[in-house]
């Protein structure tokens, strides 16, 4: 019973002085989010001691008799929060929930067409040296070169041409609504399965500020912690017909025991994102994107060569385009983080820099609507983004600035006590 603090001072430090970088900075990666307390209690609890084999009810171990009930509610809130027949809460994370699917409902060699990662895809949506891309045949749909957009028309010429067996929608980065209806008919014409990956968009969809996948794929498979604000992991939702094949695909498929601290943080979060305070985070959060795409898009930004791909966001991230800057995304992303925000840099379609450097940022508002940002500080923060990309920065009275906003709203308060 020897604390942490006392037992292992080194990695005590690391948890301290990481609690210490949450709370002074602002924290702007799009795929980020803070866990609520609730959450945190849950996952860091007794339950990652028990084995769970199996599923509810059919388990390989003794003595599940108490994580069943979690497992059981986990799936159940989420059917109901997202009106999917199936749920399957085991994948560890959004890249086991992917690679379940394919191995569910594919073949190693079969075709299979996603996002472009270049264009916003995700690593496992087919990218070359993912398992995505070593075990089966990739066919990629990107944005057109103009507009930045998904050309629906483009992806049913790729698809009648390749002929896939699994159409992936879904992305990492990109700032609009994918049209899933046309997804749906691309898929039925050629005789492919759907599967959309809303990893980015579950807490809008959760809300109902996204349209819903739900209804027009075979299976859609999410990560929990992006703007759902959950435990970091993966869950996967799917028509009946496909229950039994997933299930099997996770487990004995793909993955050993469940995490089942893992499963009963993921029920809570579900909980959560059922209620009236939960939609009004997510509102918040898609009103600050549009604060900071509109402040990027001012002509003083536009002055300084920086701009927003598609010209704003229909979702909880902005894309910043710098090809016109002097500045790449490695320095712009440096820049942020010496004022005290952090995003990530990011490639742009036909990105002219190469990956490591990139002519883009990804920025996004999901943590800190979770720490209480309204409209005014989303203004401010995106303020505070336009100035620091200008030629010539204040960067003191930018860092100033960013830790009077920290400052004003308290990350996990009282956390020391809890
Ligand atoms: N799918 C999409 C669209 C993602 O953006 C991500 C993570 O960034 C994942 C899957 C993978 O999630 P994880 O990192 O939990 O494996």
């Amino acid at each position: 019973d020897v604390p942490l603090a006392e037992l292992d001072p080194e990695i005590a430090e690391v948890l301290e002085r990481e609690l210490g970088r949450q709370r002074g900075t602002l924290e702007m990666i799009a795929s980020e989010n803070f866990a609520p307390r609730a959450v945190l209690e849950a996952q860091g609890s007794v339950l990652t001691n028990k084995y769970a084999e199996g599923y509810p009810g059919r388990r390989y171990y003794g003595g599940c008799e108490f994580v069943d009930v979690a497992e059981e509610l986990a799936r159940e809130r989420a059917k109901a929060l997202f009106g999917a027949e199936h749920v399957n809460v085991q994948p560890h994370a959004g890249a086991q929930a992917n690679a379940a699917v394919m191995h569910a409902l594919i073949r190693p060699g079969d075709t299979i067409m996603g996002l472009e990662l270049a264009h916003g895809g995700h690593l496992t949506h087919g990218m070359k040296i993912n398992f995505s891309g070593r075990l089966f045949d990739v066919a990629t749909y990107g944005v057109d070169a103009e507009t930045h957009l998904v050309d629906m028309d483009k992806v049913r010429a790729t698809a009648l041409e390749r002929r896939p067996k699994l159409i992936i929608a879904g992305w990492s980065a990109y700032a609009r609504h994918l049209d899933f209806a046309a997804f749906r008919a691309i898929a039925d014409e050629v005789g492919a399965l759907l599967m959309v990956d809303m990893a980015h968009f579950a807490g809008l969809v959760a809300a109902g500020l996204h349209p819903s996948p739900v209804p027009y794929a075979d299976v859609v498979t999410s990560t929990v912690h992006k703007t759902l604000s959950g435990p970091r992991s993966g869950v996967i939702l799917c028509k009946a017909e496909h229950a039994k094949k997933i299930d099997s695909a996770v487990f004995p498929g793909q993955q050993g025991g469940p995490l089942m601290h893992v499963v009963a943080a993921k029920a809570v979060a579900f909980k959560i994102a059922a209620t009236a305070e939960f939609r009004e985070r997510q509102e918040r959060t898609l009103r600050g994107a549009k604060a900071v795409a509109s402040a990027l898009t001012t002509d003083a930004a536009r002055a300084a060569g920086v701009d927003v791909l598609t010209g704003g966001t229909d979702v909880h991230l902005v894309l910043a385009d710098l090809r016109g800057s002097a500045l790449d995304g490695q320095q712009a992303e440096d820049r942020l983080h010496e004022v005290g925000i952090t995003v990530n840099r990011n490639a742009v379609p036909f990105d002219p820099r190469p990956p490591m450097v990139t002519s883009g940022l990804r920025i996004g508002t999901p943590a800190l609507a979770t720490r209480g940002f309204g409209d005014a500080e989303f203004a401010e923060v995106g303020e505070v983004i336009a100035a620091a990309l200008q030629p010539e920065v204040d960067t003191a009275a930018l860092r100033g600035r960013v830790a009077d906003l920290a400052e004003r709203f308290p990350l996990y308060p009282g956390f020391e006590e809890w």
